[in-house]
């Protein structure tokens, strides 16, 4: 039997006229993009289209894109590069609860640097009042990162109020796109967007590709020091195919992001609303402000692996927490953010939909996850 994939929030597979759009890049198209022949120009073009491609679809201009080795690396830029240039300015970084460990974990270690960082709560959708943001600040504050949509239970913050708060008060505001970038729309302008992070993998590209918007005003210092590539901001020889197919699967995916949003939205809300008809059932996360693929619900009395296997067992591809940190037996942090104890979040189960996902293959969850939950509980030690 064919597996049903429902973990796009994962990692999605590379889509065929992206894999085709690349082969070239790696063989005959094989060109350094910093060399003067024409296979490097033929190279370096193709790396300015990349660039025009993905300023577009956030409305940005094409030098203000750089290209990185996927998202954790440009939160990592994004975080640490406005913090060790705007040292003299103050020491101060605003966060959320309920950000994804490549920031969470940036900030933890610029602690460590002296830094002092404020991770702002969310209420019991995952929501961040932009109020507590304003809040916050403080004449030392120098950067607000806060994401737009969240990995785990797909809530999705209101950029443009928290980045106008940033804008008035003059302090850089940073988005992690990751989850959302090419689902829902972005604008760096009307939301009042300094930095943004996105990836590649999340959006039917290769892995090891993303990027990072800059405004040309933001003051930040490269992590990556060599022969200047990318404006300078991150040197080392430019991964041509990947970037190549990560333009092409954001090109591709964007102009369907309409359609496509409102047909896994049908497919989403049916599956919430079958999951709910299961006893003890509780959903997580905003029931509107989300991702058009996201599910999320924890289950009383069962465990998540078991309920992974289990689904595994029936060719269903889930998640429990985040892919990130299921080897750590931590509940979830995001998960504790909205207020759910330990023993709830290990009862987590995540579906994230995509694109080749049909009406069939939610039916088909719908038949089988309530009999493997009731199977699971009546083996349950936590009854
Ligand atoms: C996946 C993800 C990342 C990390 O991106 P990689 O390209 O896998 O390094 C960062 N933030 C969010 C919200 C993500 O979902």
């Amino acid at each position: 039997m064919k597996k049903i994939y429902l973990d796009h929030a994962a990692t999605t597979p590379v889509a065929k006229e992206v894999l085709e759009t690349m082969k070239p890049y790696f063989s005959e198209k094989f060109g350094n993009a910093s060399t003067l022949y024409s296979i490097g120009k033929e190279a370096k073009e193709a790396l300015n289209r990349s660039r025009k491609t993905i300023a577009r679809i956030i409305n940005a201009r094409a030098n203000e894109i750089i290209f990185t080795s996927g998202g954790t690396e440009s939160d990592n830029l994004a975080i640490k590069g406005i913090a060790f240039a705007n040292k003299d300015k103050g020491n101060h970084i605003i966060t959320s609860k309920i950000e994804h460990k490549a920031i969470i974990n940036t900030c933890k270690w610029l602690e460590k640097q002296g830094f002092k960082v404020t991770y702002v709560s969310v209420d019991k959708n995952g929501l961040i009042n932009p109020e507590d943001i304003e809040r916050a600040i403080t004449n030392k504050t120098i950067i607000v990162s806060i994401m737009q949509a969240n990995n785990e239970i797909g809530t999705i913050q209101n950029l443009a109020e928290i980045g106008k708060i940033c804008r008035k008060h003059k302090i850089y505001f940073h988005t992690d796109a990751v989850q959302s970038f090419c689902k829902i729309p972005i604008n760096v302008k009307s939301m009042y967007i300094d930095i943004l992070s996105a990836s590649s993998h999340k959006i039917y590209g290769p892995k090891g590709v993303g990027m990072l918007y800059i405004n040309r005003k933001v003051n930040i210092d490269p992590l990556l020091h060599g022969g200047n590539h990318e404006y300078g901001m991150r040197s080392g020889t430019e991964n041509i195919a990947g970037i190549v197919g990560f333009a092409k699967a954001a090109e591709i995916i964007s102009q369907n992001m309409k359609k496509e949003g409102e047909r896994q939205i049908k497919l989403r809300d049916k599956l919430i609303t079958e999951v709910n008809k299961i006893k003890d059932a509780h959903f997580n996360g905003h029931p509107t402000q989300r991702l058009p693929n996201n599910i999320n619900f924890w289950f009383k009395g069962v465990e998540g692996e078991a309920l992974l296997f289990r689904l595994d067992g029936k060719n269903i591809c889930a998640s429990t927490q985040s892919a990130c940190s299921s080897y750590e037996l931590k509940p979830s942090h995001v998960l504790t953010a909205i207020g759910l104890a330990a023993e709830q979040s290990h009862g987590s189960l995540r579906f994230t939909l995509g694109k080749d996902n049909k009406e069939q293959d939610i039916d088909y969850v719908i038949e089988v996850l309530p009999k493997i939950i009731k199977s699971l509980r009546r083996i349950s030690p936590f009854k």
